[in-house]
């Protein structure tokens, strides 16, 4: 089923072939390639036998540019139900094949022009007997006797018929052929014209030249003139067709195809099918001599002259007068911009055209909003399933054109096979119309109907192609515009959507920034808050001095670090004296002060970077010097007792001294030959207890190597050296305050 129709139920269907064949039951339809001379002539035959028997006809010109035959008109063919078909060679073998088998399936009355063919009724021309009349004229009027024989393609039928009877007709006349003046020009006037200049510079004891068409004597009698010889005073020339629409002087001798003649036998033999009398397969129509100047034997009257020059002028003025309608169209349309200026083009230029009817039918999807053009005029319509171009099925017309005047077009689409809508269908029985498919390429974009004032002599050949390049032009532009526009649609929100992007990139980027940021001061509280968890881990929280953790720490730190390095390591252990009593007598409270003052005097007597003061524990402090020696130990021992003496605390309940004395051990060692620093702690703390067994408020020293020995043989304290005078405690007169102690 055809697209288009998908719409029609089937009673529309119905009534609508019913319509049709009611509408052209009368009707015959020719295809050819064009209305040029050829077409014209075989009309002109064909009139009278078909109207003398009621038959309408309608010319459908083939397009070239398709493959197969347009869809619509084997559409037509098939819905129209015209009662025959008459054809001539379409443009590509395969057309009039398809067209052959159509009308054999649809058992429609054919006849084909041109062609030879034993299945069907076919009419051709007959080579033989017109050149057999012309070869007479030559040889037998004429007398010639030394005649060039210009070939066609010496395959091709025509040309070896047309050979075959020049060389009975001499044989028969006893002149033998001279091989040497066979010459190739097939068909064509340029190539005959060059065969001929080369046979002149050899020789030129010829007296004819018979050419196998028009074209190529044409040619031939260019290279005689330019060779300084006059036709037919010097050469004879002959061809074959009888073109008419050639403008040369002289008048060519030629042989008629009566194509007229053909046309009115192919239309006979047309009728004769219709009427159910068997037809011959194919009847050959016999040509004819036309004798004109280029044989004449003897010159025409001034009179005939003119007359001759006259006709001549008349026929190139009115192709003249036709070829510049043609041009002009082709200019005028080459500005149109719309669908409008084409139309307008058109109806403007009818008159020129000579043309009484003329109806323009455009695809109707391509007549409504331009800028909706459907994409499918851009793409292959060959390829849909049944052959159709997917929207050339529906058309609108938009052009109504009679008897000099446009007519409103009726508004409603309808299918394009139909040709015309259905108020304008009595169209097609009426005088002859000619059909031509618009279509470039691949691009169909409708039809084109058209009817002379003379429609016998035709020449409107190129309207139809000039008219579907505007229309292409047109909606090629307005596609390519749609397409350019949506393009620059896309760009712009492809460009929106980048810029956003960005936008949000950006602002993740601040985002992330700030959280970064906020992570950042987050961490340094936290190492902050860590570092003074630290600090007040590692602080003690009555005197403010470092505890006992961090003395263990410092300790160990220097310990790990002198036992790489050497050196020694001073550490001195510090007790209050009596300081329970102390507390009993004075209070808890005033003891807490009295542990914090003895505390500061500690810490103001170790100034080293790397001494450190700690609470050991109680009424017990400690002091770490690394790198110091025993005089350093001494010194810090004598600043301390000094400062301590110096606060004057006092203590009623000591036995000691009426104020506040503390007893210290100073301890010397080496840690690279210690193994552990509890060792340090341990000579300390001995020390400390020898002040306390020697009276307290004084200081014991223990050097590293003697330690053990010393303070459980011998003298377990030594005197201070010179340089270290130990300080005296001012409240009170030391105990024992000999050489061993301070
Ligand atoms: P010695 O001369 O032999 O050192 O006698 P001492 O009384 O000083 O020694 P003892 O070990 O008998 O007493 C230490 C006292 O220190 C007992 C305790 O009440 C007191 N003490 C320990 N820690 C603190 C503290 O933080 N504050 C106060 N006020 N007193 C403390
Ligand atoms: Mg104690
Ligand atoms: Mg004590």
């Amino acid at each position: 089923m055809v697209r288009g129709e998908l719409d029609l139920t089937s009673s529309r269907r119905t009534a609508e072939a019913r319509r049709m064949v009611e509408d052209v039951t009368r009707l015959v339809v020719l295809a050819a390639t064009g209305i040029e001379e050829y077409q014209a002539s075989l009309l002109r035959g064909m009139r009278p036998v078909l109207d003398a028997h009621n038959l309408s006809r309608l010319v459908y010109l083939d397009s070239e540019e398709t493959e197969a035959l347009s869809a619509n008109f084997v559409q037509f063919l098939r819905r129209s139900g015209a009662v025959g078909l008459l054809t001539t060679q379409l443009c590509h073998q395969q057309h009039l094949e398809e067209l052959v088998e159509l009308a054999a399936e649809l058992s429609l009355p054919t006849v084909v022009i041109g062609a030879e063919d034993d299945d069907l009724s076919c009419v051709r021309g007959d080579n033989i007997t017109g050149m057999r009349a012309l070869m007479g004229h030559l040889l037998d009027e004429c007398g010639v006797r030394r005649p060039v024989l210009v070939r066609g393609w010496a395959f091709q039928q025509d040309s070896a018929e047309r050979e075959a009877v020049f060389r009975e007709e001499l044989a028969a006349r006893g002149i033998p052929v001279d091989e040497e003046l066979v010459i190739e020009g097939r068909f064509v006037s340029d190539i005959a014209h060059r065969a001929l200049r080369t046979l002149l510079r050899r020789r030129r004891d010829f007296d004819a030249v018979v050419a196998c068409n028009d074209p190529a004597a044409h040619g031939c009698i260019t290279a005689l003139t330019e060779a300084g010889l006059e036709v037919p005073d010097d050469v004879l020339v002959t061809g074959f067709d009888n073109n008419q629409d050639t403008l040369h002087w002289p008048g060519l001798t030629t042989v008629d195809q009566s194509l007229a003649e053909q046309g009115s036998t192919a239309a006979e033999l047309l009728v004769a099918q219709l009427e159910g009398r068997s037809a011959r397969p194919t009847v050959c129509v016999p040509s004819r001599l036309v004798v004109r100047d280029s044989t004449a034997v003897e010159s025409r009257t001034e009179h005939e002259q003119l007359n001759a020059a006259l006709q001549m002028v008349t026929s190139a003025r009115t192709r003249i007068a036709n070829r510049d309608t043609s041009a002009n169209f082709t200019r005028t349309t080459l500005t149109c911009r719309t669908l409008d200026d084409v139309l307008e083009t058109l109806v403007s230029s009818l008159e020129w055209f000579k043309l009484r009817r003329c109806f323009v039918a455009i695809r109707a999807d391509l007549c409504g909003a331009l800028q909706d053009l459907p994409t499918s005029l851009f793409t292959d319509t060959t390829g849909s399933p049944d052959g159709q171009p997917a929207s050339a099925s529906t058309v609108r017309l938009l052009l109504d054109y009679r008897d000099g005047v446009p007519h409103p077009p009726p508004p409603d689409p309808y299918p394009a096979h139909l040709l015309l809508p259905d108020s304008l269908r009595g169209q097609l029985t009426e005088g002859m119309l000619v059909v031509s498919t618009l279509v470039v390429g691949q691009r169909e974009y409708g039809h084109l109907l058209t009817e002379r004032h003379d429609a016998a002599l035709a020449t409107y050949a190129t309207l139809h192609v000039d008219l579907a390049r505007a229309l292409d032009t047109v909606f090629s532009r307005r596609a390519l515009e749609a397409h350019a526009s949506n393009l620059e649609a896309v760009v712009d929100r492809r460009t929106e959507e980048l810029e956003h992007r960005t936008e949000e990139l950006a602002r993740r980027t601040r985002d992330l920034q700030a959280e970064v940021i906020t992570r950042m001061r987050a961490e340094q509280q936290l190492q902050v808050a860590n570092s003074e968890l630290r600090q007040t881990a590692m602080r003690d929280g009555l005197t403010g001095i470092a505890n006992r953790a961090a003395f263990e720490l410092h300790l160990a730190h220097h310990w790990e670090t002198l036992t790489a390095a050497g050196g020694p390591l001073t550490m001195l252990l510090v007790d209050v004296d009596r300081f329970k009593n102390y507390n009993d007598n004075y209070g808890h409270i005033a003891g807490d002060d009295t542990l914090r003052a003895v505390a500061d005097c500690l810490r103001r007597s170790a100034c080293r970077p790397d001494d450190l003061v700690a609470r050991y524990g109680g009424e017990e402090f400690a002091a770490v010097l690394p790198q110091g020696n025993a005089n350093a130990g001494l010194t810090v021992a004598m600043r301390f007792q000094t400062l301590l003496a110096e606060q004057a605390l006092p203590h009623a309940a000591s036995d000691i001294a009426p104020v506040v004395t503390a007893s210290v051990g100073i301890a010397v060692v080496h840690p690279a030959r210690r193994p552990e620093p509890t060792d340090l702690v341990a000579a300390a703390d001995r020390a400390l207890y020898r002040a306390k067994q020697l009276g307290r408020n004084r200081a014991v020293l223990v050097e590293d190597d003697e330690t053990a020995t010393d303070v459980a043989t011998g003298p377990q304290h030594r005197a201070p050296r010179p340089e270290h005078p130990a300080p005296r405690h001012p409240a009170a007169e030391p105990e024992h305050n000999g050489p061993q102690s301070v």
